[in-house]
């Protein structure tokens, strides 16, 4: 299944925000699915988006309800937090990627938007439980903090996903892979200690959190440990999947009896034609990117474990490649093309 809509294309430059993710990163996606699926295939893999699945208390359960007031107080104070999680301004207090003169939208907005894509990511939970598979075009923020956004991440949609799914299901355990090119760091900490969420991150080594000066802090939320975090060093793409495999082999104890459901943080920033600089030290090929996809998909068909996919990061004019592709192989494996 596939949930896609355009209210999720979060286009960051309407903000006034200068990162170069793109509409076209989840558009063309979608897109493609509509060319390659025939009408009646598109109603039966396509479920339509729902905006109001989360709510405050969902959110209250994994961030800190100070935090949460915040950001439900919009105007100024929501705004502030917007700022924080995109790193709007410089040390000396400047504004840095941001350029309020073509801002067409209030940054405090932004908080609206990201309650619906947990939405989505809790939809796509359920929908997976249902159908197996549920491919959610957004969502990802897997780098916000117990009270705080960070790294373009203002909720953690993952955890408050994974943790609401737990509670209105008989779900006893979700499974997190995460193999966006930065650390999971706020999906590591907000589970840390809990045995009903297992984390697997897969990263660039030495990369998160960015600034060498945060990675110093003794600790630093951004330094919890995932259950099971796989560093991948500059130079080292060669090892990627290996890695990847040894990953998942770990995983497989940390699952007696298997998981409910698995989360896919399927970032595809680790592609080397992604444009964000603190993505450099990972330059995966199209085709390894893909087997990257093939890897986790098959370890959870094999397992019988339902799994909800995510976009996560991606940066620049060719990210949406890497979901097509993925898509294209989806598509011929499950034969569900034509009519
Ligand atoms: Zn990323």
């Amino acid at each position: 299944m596939f949930i896609y809509d355009p209210i999720l294309e979060v286009t960051l430059a309407d903000y006034g925000i200068l990162i170069p993710s793109k509409p076209d990163k989840i558009r063309k996606p979608a897109a493609f699915l509509e060319r390659r699926l025939s009408r009646v295939k598109r109603e039966r893999w396509f479920t339509p988006f729902r905006a109001d699945l989360i709510g405050r208390a969902d959110l209250e359960r994994v961030h800190d309800p100070a935090f949460v007031a915040r950001l439900y107080a919009g105007g100024e104070t929501a705004r502030e937090e917007v700022i924080r999680a995109f790193e709007l301004r410089d040390a000396s207090g400047n504004w840095y990627r941001y350029d309020p003169a073509r801002a067409t939208r209030p940054l405090e907005d932004l908080f609206r938007r990201e309650l619906e894509t947990a939405s989505g990511t809790f939809q796509a939970c359920l929908t997976a439980e249902e159908r197996g598979f549920c491919f959610l075009l957004s969502g990802g923020r897997h780098h916000a903090q117990y009270g705080y956004g960070d790294g373009f991440c203002l909720i953690n949609d993952v955890v408050i996903a994974a943790d609401a799914f737990l509670r209105r299901t008989k779900a006893a355990r979700v499974a997190v892979i995460d193999v966006d090119a930065h650390k999971g760091d706020g999906t590591a900490a907000l589970t840390a200690g809990r045995e009903d969420i297992v984390t697997l991150s897969v990263h660039m080594g030495d990369s998160w959190p960015l600034d060498p000066e945060r990675r110093a802090i003794p600790g630093h939320p951004s330094l919890i440990p995932s259950d099971i975090d796989v560093e991948i060093n500059r130079g080292e793409d060669d090892r990627y999947l290996r890695a990847l495999a040894d990953g998942l082999d770990r995983l497989d104890p940390l699952l007696p009896g298997g998981a409910d459901l698995a989360i896919v943080v399927d970032g595809s920033d680790p592609y080397e034609k992604d444009e964000l600089p603190s993505t450099a030290n990972l330059r995966l090929s199209a085709e390894r990117m893909l087997e990257r996809d093939i890897m986790v998909y098959r370890f959870l068909k094999e397992r019988g474990i339902p799994s909800a996919w995510l976009t996560a990061g991606g940066y620049g004019d060719a990210s949406h490649e890497i979901y097509e592709r993925f898509f294209g192989w989806l598509i011929d494996e499950e034969g569900i093309a034509g009519e």
